[in-house]
């Protein structure tokens, strides 16, 4: 996600658009499926800021939350960031935490060049969903034996099962 285009966006008031079809930057805490894509635009709007927004997309696998099985999640979102041409000093120690004054800039630079890697983490470390399901109907693992209940009915005691959840287990059936 390295663009040369320092010079282009040293310019106030001009929209610099760019197309993004990369794997996703390390440092998110998930694993990504094929790249992310989307388009991001970039407009230097003075006193050292610069306003990024544009569309992204991009599939997670995750564990479900139930029955542990890992399965796609697609993420697809609009964005709009304020960000500055600083340097990104170490990616995976960056934080968000930001002054109540003066809120954190996103750094958009590496050297010379323009990297949009730390924008694009923090995006996705924003919109990865905490829990996913595999399946909105997911029956779960058992909490017996620890088999997964959407591919096989397990020889546990059905009596040992919580009543409470009887109900629960006849609809499903
Ligand atoms: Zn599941
Ligand atoms: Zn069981």
């Amino acid at each position: 996600m390295r663009h040369d285009i320092a010079s282009k966006l040293s310019k106030r008031d001009q929209d610099v658009a760019l197309d993004i079809d990369a794997p996703a930057p390390i440092g998110t805490d998930a694993e990504f499926v094929g790249n992310v894509t989307g388009r991001i635009t970039l407009r230097n709007i003075g006193g050292g800021e610069v306003a990024a927004w544009g569309h992204l997309n991009a599939v997670a696998l995750m564990p479900c939350g139930r029955c542990l099985v890992e399965h796609e999640v697609p993420l697809e979102f609009d964005f709009s960031e304020s960000c500055a041409l600083t340097q990104i000093d170490e990616p995976l120690s960056y934080t968000q935490v930001a002054d109540e004054d003066e809120p954190a800039r996103i750094p958009l630079l590496d050297g010379d060049v323009v990297d949009l890697s730390e924008l694009v983490r923090q995006l996705l470390v924003l919109h990865v969903p905490p829990r996913s399901l595999c399946r909105p109907d997911c029956r779960g693992l058992c909490p017996h034996c620890g088999a997964n209940l959407n591919e096989t009915r397990c020889e546990c005691d059905e009596d040992e099962i919580d009543p409470r959840m009887a109900p629960l287990r006849d609809l499903l059936d």
